[in-house]
C-alpha cells in the first residue's frame, strides 16, 4: 500500500494542498515550540527534504501545522520518501521531485510556492563518495547552489513590502569546511576555511557563493555550519547506522585507523530546531555554528554504541558487540578533530539542544531496531554497505 503510494509520487508530483485532511499535533508529532505569530513565514521551501536532516526538518515544520511546506528533492540514492511518513498526504505539504540545478524548474517552483523561507539542504553529503566520484558534488553542491541562488534572487527582487523584508535563504552547511583541529581549540564563526575532502571543498564553495549573493546582491541569507548529525532515518552508510546494522548482522565493526579521530555529535532534531531559530531570529548575512558540544573519539562512540546494543538487543551468545570491532586502513585526508563553539547561537538566539548523546544515541538505536524495514529496503537495493573512499575508483 505504502509502496504503491510511493511509486505514484515518484512518477508524478503531488498537487499543492492535495489533501483536505486537517492536521493536528496530536497525530504522532511532538508539540512544537511556538513561532512568533506576527511573523508571516508560512510558505517554506526545503531543498533536500527527503534526505536525513531535511526530512527531520520537514517532519517538524509540517507537524507544526501552521506552515505550508514544499519539499524539493531530486531523490538521489540518499533521498527517501519513506523518511516522510505521515507527511506526504498532509494538506500543508507538497512534494516536488526536482533537481536544484535545473533553473527552469526552480524558477517555476519559486513562482508557484512563493516561499517566505528557503532552507537549502540539498547536497551530495558523503565524504567517502566524494573521494570516489567528486563530479556529482560539484554539480549539486556548487552548480546547484548557484542556480538556486540565482532563482531565489530573481524571486526576491520581485517581492515588495513585508514579503521582501521577511524573506530568508537559510544555507545549511557543515563544520568540515573549516578543516581539522588539533587536540585543543574550537571552530567559531571566525575560523578560516580550510576544507580537506572534495565534499567539504564543494560545501565551502557553496558557503562562499551564498555569502557573495548577500554581499553583492543583498539577498537576505543566513549560513549555518553544523557538526556531525545522528538520529533516525540516517542513510545506513553513515557511521552510526552503518555500525548498528553491521552489529545486528554479526559483521565486523570497522573503525578507521585506531579510532582516535574526534567528532562533535548532534541529534538531528536538535539541528532542525536550531535551523528554525536561525531562520526566525538569525541576523541577515551572519553565520551561526551549530553543535551539541558533544565530542567523542570514534572508538569511544563505537564502544558506547555496542554497550547500548548489548542492553537493547543482546547477542544470542551473550558476548558483547565490542568483540566485533576491527581496525581498518585510515581514509585519505581524514580530518583528526572537529569541535564547535556554539556560543553565538546559544547567547544570541537562546538555542539549546534537547538531547544529550546518552538520550539521543539510545533513541537512535531503538529506532533502528524497531524500523528494520526502512533500512532493510535500502540495503536490499543498490546500496550494499560496501567500503567507499579508498581512492580505487575516482571518477
Ligand atoms: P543526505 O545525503 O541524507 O540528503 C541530501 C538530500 O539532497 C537527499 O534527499 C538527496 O536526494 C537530495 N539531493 C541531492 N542532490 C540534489 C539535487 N541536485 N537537487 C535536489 N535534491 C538533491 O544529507 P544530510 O545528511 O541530510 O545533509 C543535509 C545537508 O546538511 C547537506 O547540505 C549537508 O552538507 C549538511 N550537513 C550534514 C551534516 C551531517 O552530519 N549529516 C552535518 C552538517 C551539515
Amino acid at each position: 500500500m505504502l509502496c504503491d503510494e510511493l511509486s505514484r509520487i515518484r512518477s508524478q508530483t503531488v498537487p499543492f494542498f492535495s489533501s483536505s485532511r486537517s492536521f493536528t499535533n496530536g497525530d504522532g508529532f511532538p508539540d512544537m515550540p511556538s513561532f512568533q505569530p506576527e511573523i508571516d513565514r508560512r510558505r517554506i521551501m526545503v531543498t533536500g527534504g527527503a534526505g536525513f536532516i531535511g526530512s527531520a526538518l520537514v517532519r517538524r515544520l509540517v507537524g507544526n501545522g501552521r506552515h505550508q511546506v514544499t519539499t524539493v528533492d531530486k531523490l538521489t540514492y540518499a533521498g527517501n520518501l519513506e523518511s516522510l511518513p505521515g507527511v506526504l498526504d498532509r494538506a500543508n505539504h507538497r512534494f516536488e521531485r526536482a533537481d536544484i540545478a535545473d533553473s527552469d524548474v526552480m524558477r517555476r517552483l519559486f513562482a508557484e510556492v512563493q516561499p517566505n523561507v528557503v532552507y537549502h539542504l540539498a547536497a551530495e553529503s558523503h565524504v567517502d563518495r566524494s573521494i570516489d566520484g567528486p563530479q556529482a558534488f560539484i554539480e549539486t553542491n556548487v552548480v546547484g547552489t548557484f542556480v538556486l541562488l540565482a532563482e531565489a534572487l530573481r524571486y526576491w527582487q520581485g517581492l515588495t513590502g513585508t514579503a521582501r523584508e521577511h524573506f530568508r535563504f537559510v544555507h545549511v552547511s557543515t563544520d568540515e569546511v573549516f578543516g581539522s583541529l588539533g587536540e585543543q581549540g574550537f571552530f567559531t564563526e571566525q575560523s578560516p576555511y580550510d576544507p580537506s575532502s572534495p565534499y567539504s571543498a564543494t560545501k565551502a564553495a557553496s558557503d562562499h557563493l551564498v555569502r557573495a549573493w548577500h554581499r553583492t546582491y543583498g539577498l537576505p541569507v543566513v549560513i549555518t555550519n553544523c557538526s556531525n548529525n545522528y538520529g533516525p532515518y540516517q542513510f545506513p552508510e553513515k557511521l552510526i547506522p552503518h555500525l548498528t546494522v553491521r552489529a545486528l548482522a554479526g559483521d565486523s565493526l570497522p573503525v578507521y585507523g585506531v579510532g582516535a579521530n574526534i567528532r562533535d555529535w548532534l541529534f538531528v532534531d536538535d539541528h532542525a530546531s536550531a535551523l528554525e531559530a536561525v531562520a526566525l531570529h538569525g541576523r541577515i548575512g551572519d553565520t551561526y555554528l551549530i553543535s551539541g558540544r558533544s565530542e567523542w573519539r570514534n572508538i569511544d562512540l563505537v564502544r558506547e554504541l555496542c554497550r547500548i546494543l548489548d542492553e537493547e538487543q543482546p547477542r544470542s551468545d551473550g558476548v558483547s558487540y565490542t568483540a566485533q570491532i576491527v581496525f581498518a586502513t585510515d581514509r585519505p585526508g581524514h580530518d583528526f578533530r572537529y569541535a564547535i563553539d556554539a556560543s553565538k547561537l546559544e547567547s544570541e538566539l537562546g538555542w539549546q539542544p534537547a538531547y544529550t548523546m546518552a538520550t539521543g544515541l539510545r533513541e537512535t538505536v531503538r529506532w533502528y531496531l524497531t524500523n528494520r524495514s526502512w533500512w532493510q529496503r535500502i540495503l536490499s537495493g543498490a546500496y550494499r554497505a560496501e567500503r567507499l573512499g579508498l581512492l580505487e575508483t575516482v571518477a
